[in-house]
């Protein structure tokens, strides 16, 4: 590195850290040194990583008002093991979204812009201050499967469904400078962003000096696994869309400091474990340290040589094991991966020669750094697993699968198991096939043999989406009259950001398929098969190593460039399928290589969900039922009938190594992600967007304005602090996740938000999901606790002990069971407010910030939980609601609540964070008593959200007073 020299920069507090770095080939920038901080504040030189970039972010940014001199002391100062009370305000360089929390993001934008222009502002007021990228990955589902032609129906029915929603993106696009888009078909959001949106460190010019001022890539995401960036070094996770919104107009992210965990890698991973078999250890070690709330930080020799793929990987899991971040520290294996992905010479330079300048390049290594606690794990120790069936933390090594499933099987629910007659077991049903399955759709288009994978163009006059979604049933493989058990696999899915990044795996279950066709093995027709490659990049390396045609023989054609299967579009199954399974109570299995396997995610009716690594995905669509050991019995018969092992098809490390250099060509990388700009795809090009600055909301099911600023005033209203008379909405259990408070899948008929969209026009057929309808709030408040799995325990059991499921109350005080949303409706007619109870872990899952809104309009005040998940206590405050914590083992369970009584909650007239709150539980007979409860509004900007009746009001106050 070069000699380091100070310039002048008169009004910072620390404008003696103002530095100048030389790349290679002789560039120079200035940067903010930590280096030169630690000459003030030497226990710099002890910060974990991951605390140095957050600690750069706060140096620069700091301007003596959002970000102070004494924000800089304190995270200078962090120490290993304080106690945790400063929060610290992170400027972060940038925002990435996903369609489904995008698009509600997008529209109270356009919202703002609507108060702004009625109280005659410049609409150009709201203008996002950081770069904005949306990636549209979350729409496509897998209603064609197994054919070469699947990516090209599938890509022509997600437009016909969604076609509002990408006109809204469009019209974004125009309306405002930094925001976007990444077409439909180009990838997963994190797999794009780590392969393309993330360009290593930023520059800016320095309005004062005139200066390019360098920093490192930091960012937020609308999405969990945002954390899967942090495989390359880049601080981020995900948020929900309330706070990324504050983050884009100039918000600070808050968040406590926190602990930081180093996590030692030691030894190698042996012949024939995948990453994906060691984030499901990783995943499962880190469950037990509880590291919520904490960031993880990867060192040691082990995580020196782990490939960046692994690393993402593991980055990508962070919300199961809890953590706000998995991050690994920038090295050579880094900007190797920057080399092979297509990104610029000058950005690589700047990229190595910032860390290095900043002391910041390369793993810490054993002692370098002061950790809160240290966990270590040797990976030789890593075996072959899944993890399910209901949770991604609960491993089972690949042999016990069988023996875990079987014990389940019989289990109580309390148990985690299926409350099945062990005798059922192995009980088949004979399902004979729908007629129409027998006979091809009169009108189903003729599909040639070896038709392209590009998708085909959308024409005017195409068959409406009733007839292509008849047309998806016909062209489903033939299956016939067949026979269902429990453990059958009817989903194989490879699919989700987790796996579908990482070439070993891809080019595993490549090379498994291959050994699989030579030796005979099939997959049955019946099973659910699907590829959707989290990038166009998979599918070119997969045909280069001459992999694909295999993967396509046993059903694994190319589905979808997105989510699909993981986040719950998996498409339905067969009908006579859905009838043996819920007629005979079945518990079939989906296996998907994805990362989060809650109740109905993946499907309504399939219960049991095994995560695996994508060669695993193949090996049990072709053994079909989880019921077989792959470890001991034949996968399969092959040629001539001879048994065929896992053992016998499994890849080798060299195998998989020689395949590698397809995997990672810097020259097809760019090529691709050039496309975003000039080759977006004819559907999308064929997209009209509405054009002007503000939005005039054309009548719509998918986008309507949402009524967050309704009566809004500069002045926030006199706040009546704490609840008083409130009804119980729900009694909840454990665990209670973000899908199941507002659903992402499909919308019942029968439900509140089916009716509502029947009414106003929408056949079933035309639904689509919950996820896509999120920039209609009509829709999505009736589907807030619509999840139709959720139970509602204020419900009393049946007489076996089973629970009631789906989003129904008892209206109080008449005890009248009715659904949740037809309650709320009442409750706010006649102005009394409701509460929510509920056990540990309220709001795991997803980052949802629907499971907040939804919840505000249905007029919940308060949810009261044993403990939250982080993103949704955050959104809960940034929508106004209150998280309160029961104290030490009260449970409502412990408190005797039925869901009959009045509750009032009663806060300090100063409101602070953490401060104790007081809960008067009043009966039916009037007697009332009280339980002492903590405030969990956690930091003292929460406490100024909630004086605004939440964050968004908030903010639109601080841009148009400005
Ligand atoms: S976890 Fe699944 S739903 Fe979420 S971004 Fe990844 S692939 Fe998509």
């Amino acid at each position: 590195m070069s000699k380091a020299k100070t310039t002048k920069t008169p009004v910072h507090a620390f404008a003696k850290t103002r530095k100048t770095f030389k790349t290679a080939s002789g560039r120079s920038g200035e940067f903010y040194s930590l280096p030169a901080l630690a000459k003030q504040f030497p226990n710099v030189n002890r910060l974990p990583v991951s605390i140095r970039i957050v600690l750069e972010s706060v140096l620069r940014n700091c301007d003596g008002q959002k970000v102070t001199a004494e924000h800089v002391a304190e995270l200078a100062n962090w120490k290993p093991k304080a106690e945790r009370t400063n929060e610290i305000p992170f400027v972060v360089a940038r925002v990435v979204l996903q369609d489904f929390t995008g698009v509600p993001l997008l529209a109270d934008l356009a919202a703002m812009r609507n108060v702004a222009a009625a109280m005659g502002k410049n609409p150009k007021t709201i203008e996002p201050l950081v770069p904005v990228d949306l990636v549209v990955d979350h729409s496509i589902m897998i209603d064609h499967y197994g054919k070469k032609n699947s990516l090209d129906l599938n890509m022509k029915l997600e437009f016909k469904r969604n076609e509002e929603r990408y006109q809204f993106m469009k019209w974004g696009m125009q309306a405002f400078d930094t925001f976007g888009v990444v077409p439909p078909g180009f990838g997963i959001v994190h797999q794009v962003n780590l392969e393309y949106l993330a360009r290593g460190v930023h520059k800016t010019r320095d309005k004062a000096t005139k200066e390019t001022v360098y920093y490192p890539d930091s960012l937020v995401g609308t999405d969990s696994h945002t954390t899967m960036i942090n495989g390359i070094g880049v601080v981020g996770w995900g948020v929900g869309g309330i706070e990324a919104e504050a983050g884009m107009l100039g918000q600070p992210v808050y968040f406590l400091t926190p602990d930081v965990v180093g996590f030692e890698f030691t030894g190698r991973l042996r012949e024939g474990v995948t990453a994906t078999d060691l984030v499901l250890t990783v995943t499962e070690i880190l469950r037990k340290e509880k590291v919520v709330g904490k960031f993880v930080e990867f060192f040691g020799e082990g995580t020196s040589q782990l490939p960046l793929p692994d690393r993402a990987t593991i980055g990508n899991m962070a919300p199961e094991y809890g953590a706000t971040m998995g991050f690994f520290p920038v090295d050579e294996k880094t900007i190797e991966y920057f080399r092979g992905t297509g990104r610029t010479t000058a950005e690589i330079e700047a990229f190595e020669a910032y860390f290095k300048a900043q002391g910041m390049f390369g793993a810490p290594r054993t002692g370098e750094v002061d950790y809160t606690q240290v966990v270590t794990l040797d990976l030789g120790t890593v075996a072959p697993s899944l993890a399910g069936p209901k949770r991604p933390q609960d491993r089972i090594e690949l042999g016990n699968v069988k023996s875990q499933f079987t014990s389940l099987f019989s289990k109580p629910p309390t148990e985690s198991g299926f409350n099945q007659p062990a005798a059922h077991l192995h009980t088949r049903h004979v399902v004979r096939a729908h007629e129409a399955d027998e006979k091809p759709a009169k009108d189903a288009p003729a599909v040639l043999p070896g038709a392209p994978r590009q998708v085909v163009e959308m024409t005017g006059n195409r068959p409406m989406l009733e007839a292509a979604q008849s047309e998806a049933a016909s062209q489903q493989p033939k299956v016939g009259d067949t026979s269902l058990g429990n453990g059958d696999v009817l989903i194989a899915a490879i699919t989700s950001c987790t796996n579908t990044s990482n070439p070993s795996v891809l080019l595993a279950a490549g090379l498994l398929a291959k050994k699989a066709v030579e030796a005979g093995l099939k997959v049955a027709p019946h099973i659910k098969t699907s590829l959707a490659p989290g990038s166009r990049i998979v599918t070119e390396y997969l045909e280069k190593a001459g992999l694909l045609p295999y993967l396509e023989k046993l059903g694994f054609a190319v589905a979808a460039y997105g989510c699909t299967t993981c986040i719950g579009n998996a498409g339905d199954l067969r009908p006579e399928f859905n009838e043996a399974i819920t007629k005979n109570d079945l518990i079939c299995a989906a296996v998907l290589s994805g990362n989060r396997n809650f109740e109905a995610r993946i499907h309504p009716n399939l219960k049991a969900n095994f995560l695996a690594s994508p060669p695993l995905v193949v090996a049990y669509a072709i053994a079909g039922t989880v019921l077989k050991d792959p470890m001991t019995e034949p996968l399969g018969k092959g040629k001539g009938g001879r048994d065929i092992y896992l053992g016998d098809i499994w890849p080798t490390s060299d195998e998989i190594y020689a395949l590698m250099k397809y995997a990672m060509n810097g020259k097809a990388f760019k090529a691709n992600y050039d496309k975003v700009a000039t080759e977006p795809g004819k559907l999308w090009e064929k997209i009209k967007g509405v054009k002007g600055q503000v939005y005039d909301w054309p009548g719509s099911t998918y986008i309507a304005r949402p009524p967050f600023f309704d009566g809004f005033t500069m002045e926030p209203k006199k706040l009546v602090s704490g609840v008083k008379g409130a009804r119980a909405m729900a009694l909840f259990g454990d665990s209670i996740t973000t899908d199941h408070i507002s659903p992402a899948g499909s919308i019942k008929e029968s439900s509140p938000a089916g009716i509502w969209l029947k009414a106003n026009g929408v056949g079933k057929a035309d639904f689509n999901s919950y996820g896509s309808r999120r920039g209609n709030h009509d829709v999505m408040m009736r589907g807030t606790f619509a999840n139709v799995r959720i139970k509602n325990l204020m419900i009393p059991a049946g007489a076996d002990g089973s629970r009631e499921e789906g989003g129904v109350t008892l209206f109080q005080p008449s005890g009248d069971k009715m659904f949740i949303y037809d309650a709320a409706m009442k409750y706010i007619a006649e102005g009394t407010p409701t509460v929510i109870f509920a056990g540990e872990e309220y709001g795991t899952g997803s980052s949802r910030d629907w499971a907040a809104k939804g919840s505000q309009l249905l007029g919940v005040k308060a949810v009261v939980a044993r403990s939250f998940e982080r993103i949704h206590r955050s959104n809960l405050v940034g929508m106004g609601v209150l998280p309160l914590q029961f104290k030490g083992k009260d449970s409502w369970e412990s408190l005797g609540i039925k869901g009959s009584e009045t509750f009032d909650i009663e806060l300090a007239d100063e409101i602070k964070p953490q401060q104790d709150a007081t809960l008067v539980i009043t009966d039916a007979a009037g007697k009332s008593r009280t339980v002492s409860l903590v405030l969990r509004i956690d930091t003292p900007i929460e406490v100024d959200y909630y004086k605004h009746g939440g964050i968004l009001p908030f903010v639109l106050r601080q841009l148009l007073a400005a």
